[in-house]
């Protein structure tokens, strides 16, 4: 295994273990990748998160030829999702709670603070259902994300996916996404006060380098 793959294959590991221990990755579900130039280290189908290792992680070309393991059976989203969008380089998906329950009745989710106008956009748009691991539900998704340049979304009835130009950036972004999916869920039907459309467009200038959009 090539020095670099090494270190991408721990990275995966520490931030799968770290999603595991915030409470995101619970039982079996959900999955991250990150992208080595034109292959994918994927989670594998089936992961027990706290008990993986280096050698578990799957490897795919980004033409869906798999090179290693045996990779999540939602392989196809992280796949729409690189040849979607360019700058991509990590791809978080995970059945977090807030993020399920408010794709139950939001079509699209409203963003109260400045780090979920910075890290997402100005909204998070949800997907209308479509079955897990299925190439339809992979390419809504994506370009659902490259329409509304967000960097993450909801799927109606199943979760979310974020995107980022590193493991840190969309391990960010869905943990934002669950969050504001969580304060409108809070406040809905409450009347609550939103930002100003200038300071949501200053901070999210002010994130340009964080923000892939
Ligand atoms: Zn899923």
């Amino acid at each position: 295994m090539p020095p670099e793959d090494e270190s991408a294959r721990r990275e995966l590991l520490r931030f799968v273990r770290r999603g595991a221990r915030d409470g995101v990755l619970r039982g079996t579900f959900g999955n991250v990748s990150v992208r080595l130039d034109d292959r994918l280290l994927i989670t594998p189908t089936a992961s027990d998160y706290l008990r993986l290792r280096v050698g578990d992680l799957s490897l795919v070309g980004l033409d869906g030829t798999v090179l290693a393991g045996r990779p999540s059976s939602e392989l196809a989203l992280h796949l729409a999702i690189y040849r979607r969008l360019p700058y991509a380089m990590a791809v978080w998906h995970d059945h977090a709670a807030f993020a399920v329950s408010a794709a139950l009745v939001a079509d699209d989710v409203p963003i109260y603070t400045g780090e979920g106008h910075g890290l997402i956009g100005a909204s998070l748009p949800v997907a209308q259902y479509r079955p897990a691991g299925s190439e339809i539900l992979a390419e809504e998704a994506a370009d659902l994300l490259a329409t509304r340049e967000a960097s993450a979304c909801l799927l109606r009835n199943h979760g979310l996916c974020a995107v980022g130009r590193n493991l840190m950036e969309a391990y960010s972004c869905a943990i934002a996404a669950d969050e504001a999916a969580h304060h409108y869920l809070l406040t809905r039907g409450m009347a609550p006060r939103e930002l100003s459309r200038d300071e949501a467009e200053r901070i999210r200038r002010s994130f340009a380098d964080y923000r892939m959009h």
